[in-house]
């Protein structure tokens, strides 16, 4: 058995933390908990009681009420799937959410392996928003200039034809505030980290498999780690 991992990415909006924590998860056999696509999830919910407002915040680019977003990571983090590992993708995302989360994990049971901070210029964060569609089927990402599809009009994934969608929060407005979200309430978490002694850092710049590659390096520096290779057998 390879021992369950258990990360958080932070980064700015496009720095590509859905990239790499589908890249990982496919590797690694751990979900990822996206809590973006928790809230889109509810948005198109017609039950969902906060639907309606959840929505309004995703369009102006701002952050969910700290209360919903914690307990609503908290029932997720007790579901079963999560026993063998979880990246967190977008959680925590203000000071507040990493105490609740210090204070949660403290209570589950549960050790995180690694913070892992994504860096991206701001204008490369912004052609690469610009530039993202998404199979709505099976969720694979993708860009029209760095990851087209090899046939305009199927997923490379899943082969679901004409399935593609764009955010309607990845427009120019909407985006300057998301940019202004993140420096001003996500960022102040990163020296929060650091103080714990747990922050690393890539460079998101790079390309994918690089991006990966980096934060598999920086999850396991000795080769052989449990973490990350399959065990030996015999
Ligand atoms: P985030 O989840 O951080 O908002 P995504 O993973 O959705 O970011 O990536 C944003 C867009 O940039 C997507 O269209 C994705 O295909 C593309 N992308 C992700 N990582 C890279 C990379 N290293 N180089 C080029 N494009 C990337
Ligand atoms: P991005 O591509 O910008 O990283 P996400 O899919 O992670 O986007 O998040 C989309 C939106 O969902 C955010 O702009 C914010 O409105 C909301 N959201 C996501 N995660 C959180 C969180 N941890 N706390 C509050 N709001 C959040
Ligand atoms: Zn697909």
């Amino acid at each position: 058995m390879t021992q369950p991992l258990r990360m958080i990415l932070i980064g700015p909006p496009g720095a590509g933390k859905g990239t790499q924590a589908r890249l990982l998860t496919e590797k690694h056999n751990v979900v990822a908990i996206s809590t973006g696509d928790l809230f889109r999830a509810r948005v198109k919910d017609p039950n969902d009681p906060l639907g309606g407002e959840i929505r309004q915040i995703l369009d102006a680019g701002k952050l969910v009420p700290d209360e919903i977003t914690i307990r609503m990571i908290s029932e997720r983090l007790d579901q079963p799937d999560c026993k063998n590992g979880f990246i967190l993708d977008g959680f925590p995302r203000s000071v507040a959410q990493a105490e609740a989360l210090e204070k949660m994990l403290k209570e589950k049971g549960i050790k995180l392996d690694a913070v892992v901070q994504m860096e991206v210029d701001d204008d490369k964060l912004v052609e690469r928003i610009s530039g993202r569609f998404t199979c709505g089927k099976c969720g694979e990402g993708y860009h029209d200039k760095f990851k087209p599809p090899h046939d305009p009009a199927a997923c490379d994934s899943c082969g679901a034809e004409d399935s593609f969608t764009r955010r309607s929060d990845d427009n120019a407005e909407t985006v300057r505030s998301r940019l202004e979200t993140y420096h001003s309430q996500t960022a102040p978490i990163l020296p929060f980290y650091e103080r714990l002694g747990m922050l690393k850092t890539v460079d998101g710049m790079a390309e994918m498999a690089a991006v990966t590659a980096q934060i598999e390096a920086v999850l396991c520096p000795n080769k052989g780690c449990d973490k990350i290779q399959p065990p030996k057998m015999g």
